[in-house]
């Protein structure tokens, strides 16, 4: 899949923060128990009575330029499908060099195996043909967008043409595909 590049965004908006995309990961992907490759983040924002709350759905980034990949010195973090950041188990050493590196704290290492695991954008149902990730497909509030970000037709190409988002941290230089609806 070299003539795609798969990114994600989350709509920050409807995203109501019931944690079903972590428990769809955790069911798709069976995560070490105390370990989730997805997370929800809140933060509350204001002086009473003006408050905001900010709710999101959070992962790896799958950087276009990721510190996790430029630090693995066994070539176990590595560019995978359409762009996508992965990791091999078998060639990892369990350095946590890729856990330092990381500005977003998405990775932590596998108890069972020692390994360093992360999100893989469900890339084992993207190869399958499956066009959606576990996340994506159990959001009640369809919140997630998934798909070609080099494809103008694609639905999460057409939602960040015509919303406004950002991304976490841009000025760690790692040129993140997940992106936040606002
Ligand atoms: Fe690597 Fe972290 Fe970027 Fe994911 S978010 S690709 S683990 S630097």
């Amino acid at each position: 899949m070299s003539d795609v590049r798969f990114g994600m965004a989350i709509d920050t908006i409807t995203c109501v923060g019931c944690a079903a995309c972590v428990i769809g990961c955790k069911t798709e992907n069976d995560t070490a128990p105390e370990f989730s490759r997805d997370w929800i983040y809140t933060l509350l924002e204001g002086e009473y009575p003006d408050l905001r709350m900010s709710i999101r759905s959070e992962r790896c980034n799958h950087c276009d330029d990721s510190p996790c990949v430029t630090v693995c010195p066994t070539g176990s973090s590595h560019y995978g499908s359409g762009g996508s950041v992965q990791v091999n188990p078998d060639k990892c050493s369990g350095c946590k060099a890729c856990i330092t590196a990381c500005p977003y704290d998405a990775r932590h290492i596998d108890p069972r195996s020692g390994a360093a695991d992360k999100c893989t954008f469900c890339m084992h149902r993207v190869e399958a043909g499956i066009p959606t990730t576990s996340c994506q497909e159990i959001c009640p509030t369809q919140s997630i967008y998934f798909g070609d970000l080099d494809n103008p037709e694609s639905e999460v190409s057409r939602v960040l043409a015509t919303r406004d988002w950002f991304v976490l941290k841009p000025d760690a230089g790692t040129k993140p595909k997940h992106f936040y609806l606002k």
